[in-house]
């Protein structure tokens, strides 16, 4: 099981044989995303801004991530895994005073006075937003490649765009159905019903 890009569906797909589910095109293992970087600017087209957060329902790709709307469709950027130093309170009890405690009980009463706090350094794994400013809008078609499990999809190729109890469901004319749920309070609903509504 492998994880590549199908550059015709502008998708990351999970594959076993090393052909895109969708398509069946032959994909190869890696690519240069210079190489594809302005087929992909085209395709895209101008970016017009970020419509949400959301979670897209589906298993071994990124599932969190946000979604913007383009002049030519949607686009799905992956939150990216980070790893971050912090420091993390620990309590220190000094051996010699373990011990001493152990010897003469008296100093059990007293041990829990006798802890210390110590800072320590622990990496945690977060997921997080990549943060695109106004500026670097732009920039958001050269993630495709190089962003696993980022997807575009072209307006031509969404069949319908339907929510129920929250779930908002895509249908495409070429590749399987993809579900999304926001996952921060916000306007995508609104956002999303509205690109429906008008460009459809
Ligand atoms: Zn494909």
């Amino acid at each position: 099981m492998s994880i590549r890009l199908c550059q015709e569906c502008c998708q990351w797909v999970s594959t076993r044989d090393g052909r895109c589910p969708d398509c069946q095109d032959a994909l190869p293992e890696t690519i240069n995303p210079e190489e594809v970087d302005g087929r992909f600017r085209s395709l895209v087209g101008e970016v017009r801004g970020r419509m949400g957060h959301v979670r897209v329902v589906r298993r071994k790709l990124p599932s969190d991530g946000v979604f913007y709307e383009t002049a030519n469709g949607l686009f799905f950027l992956p939150y990216r895994t980070v790893t971050k130093r912090r420091l993390v309170e620990q309590s220190a009890t000094s051996p010699m005073w373990t011990v001493a405690a152990v010897l003469w009980s008296p100093l059990m009463f007293l041990s829990p006075f006798l802890k210390r706090r110590e800072l320590r350094e622990k990496d945690f794994v977060e997921n997080e937003a990549i943060r695109l400013g106004k500026d670097d809008l732009h920039l958001l078609p050269d993630f495709l490649s190089r962003v696993a499990g980022a997807f575009f999809l072209p307006t031509r190729n969404i069949r319908a765009i339907t929510e129920r109890r929250g779930q908002w469901t895509i249908e495409r004319s070429l590749g399987s159905t993809i579900s999304i749920r926001p996952i921060a309070d916000g306007p995508f609903g609104q956002t999303m019903q509205q690109f429906a509504d008008t460009r459809l």
